[in-house]
C-alpha cells in the first residue's frame, strides 16, 4: 500500500482496463494525484475521440490529467518527425515491437515521457527528495495475460516508483472493467493500440478508416527493402498451425486479399509513396533544419492524394524536381511542428 506521503499517478492507456481502474479509484474515493496519458501520435481515430471525453470526465472530479508526448531532437538532415509512425517512414523501418526486440517504440514513445513529465512534477520531486517514492498504477487486469506480463515485471525494483496493479489486486476481469465503465455512465473505449502494432488482430482491420489502411501500406511498402527477418508488421505469415489464426506476414497482404483497399490504390502507394518520401527527404535536406519542411507536411501530401485525386493520376508527388520547385515556392507552406497532422 503507498504511504500517506506518496504521490499516486495512473498511467492512463485509454482502454478499458486503465480507464475502469481510474473510475474506480476516483468513485471510490481513493487517492489519485494526477493521470498521464501518453500519445504516440498514432492511436486509432476512435481512441483519439474517446480521449477528451474521459479527460473531461476526470476534470469535471477535480482531477488532473495531461497528455505527455515524446519531443524529438536531433533530425541529423531529415525532415523533422513528431509520431511514431513519422519516425518509421523517415527510418524505413517497422515498430520494434514487430521484430520481436520488446517493446522499445513503447518505451520511447509512452514510457519516457511519462517519466520526463514525472521528473519536472513538484510532488514527485519533494517525494523523491524526503526519499519516498511516488506510486504508479499500471491498468493489468487478472485476466491470464496480463497476469504473465504483471508476474514478469513485479520484482523490478524501480527506486523512484512504487508500482500498483490495483485490478491484479481486485481479482478484476476484463468484463469487470467493462461493466464498471458501463456503471459509471461513460462510452466503452475501444482497443488502444498505434493503428499499425503487431497486436492489431486481423478482423480489426475491418473497421479501420482509409486514412489508417493506407498509412499501413505506406509504412510496409517504405521499410519493405530492408526487413531480412520478419516480412511486414505481423512478422512471419502464419499458416494456421497450433491453434493460431493464419495471417500473412505482411498487413498489405490481407488488406489487398479483402478487397479493404482497391488493388490498384495499393499499387499505386507501393510504387510512388516510398519513391517520393525518398526524394522529398533529399531536397528537405539541403534545408537548414529552422525552417526544413516535416514529415507532417510530406503526409498531408499522401493524404491528399487521397482526398482530392483517384488512384492513378499523379499527384503533388513530383520527383526532386516537383519537390523542389514545391518548397522553394513554398506551396507546401511551413506548418508549425507542433500541429502534426492525423492521419
Ligand atoms: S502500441 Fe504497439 S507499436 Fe505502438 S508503441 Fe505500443 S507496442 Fe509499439
Amino acid at each position: 500500500m503507498p504511504q500517506p506521503d506518496q504521490p499516486v499517478v495512473a498511467a492512463w492507456g485509454a482502454g478499458t482496463d486503465s480507464t475502469a481502474l481510474i473510475i474506480e479509484m476516483v468513485e471510490s474515493g481513493q487517492r489519485l494525484d494526477y493521470v498521464l496519458h501518453a500519445d504516440t501520435g498514432d492511436e486509432r481515430s476512435h481512441t483519439r475521440a474517446f480521449i477528451p471525453v474521459f479527460m473531461d470526465w476526470l476534470r469535471q472530479r477535480g482531477v488532473p490529467c495531461e497528455i505527455v508526448r515524446y519531443q524529438p531532437t536531433r533530425f541529423k538532415n531529415h525532415p523533422p518527425y513528431q509520431s511514431l509512425g513519422e519516425n518509421l517512414l523517415t527510418n524505413a523501418t517497422l515498430p520494434s515491437i514487430t521484430f520481436g526486440r520488446g517493446s522499445t517504440c513503447a518505451l520511447k514513445w509512452k514510457v519516457a515521457p511519462q517519466d520526463k513529465w514525472m521528473r519536472g512534477w513538484p510532488p514527485a520531486i519533494a517525494a523523491w527528495s524526503r526519499g519516498a517514492k511516488v506510486t504508479k498504477l499500471i491498468g493489468y487486469s487478472a485476466s491470464p495475460r496480463d497476469l504473465k506480463r504483471y508476474a514478469d515485471q513485479k520484482d523490478l525494483e524501480d527506486p523512484r516508483y512504487e508500482i500498483r496493479t490495483p485490478l491484479v489486486e481486485w481479482g478484476w476481469t476484463r468484463e469487470m472493467c467493462v461493466e464498471r465503465i458501463a456503471a459509471a455512465g461513460l462510452p466503452q473505449p475501444k482497443k488502444s493500440s498505434c493503428a499499425f502494432c503487431v497486436a492489431v488482430a486481423p478482423q480489426e482491420l475491418h473497421a479501420y478508416t482509409r486514412r489508417e489502411l493506407r498509412m499501413i501500406v505506406l509504412i510496409e511498402a517504405r521499410a519493405r527493402p530492408r526487413l531480412r527477418t520478419v516480412e511486414g508488421l505481423w512478422r512471419t505469415t502464419t499458416k494456421g498451425a497450433r491453434g493460431k489464426p493464419a495471417r500473412p506476414g505482411r498487413m498489405t497482404d490481407y488488406i489487398r486479399a479483402e478487397g479493404l483497399l482497391p488493388a490498384a490504390e495499393i499499387d499505386d502507394i507501393e510504387a510512388n509513396a516510398p519513391l517520393d518520401l525518398i526524394r522529398f527527404r533529399d531536397v528537405a535536406g539541403d534545408i537548414p533544419e529552422a525552417l526544413r519542411p516535416t514529415m507532417a507536411q510530406w503526409l498531408a501530401v499522401f493524404a491528399s492524394d487521397e482526398e482530392v485525386r483517384g488512384p492513378g493520376e499523379r499527384p503533388l508527388y513530383g520527383g526532386r524536381e516537383g519537390w523542389t520547385t514545391l518548397i522553394s515556392h513554398q506551396a507546401v507552406g511551413v506548418r508549425a511542428r507542433s500541429t502534426p497532422i492525423q492521419l
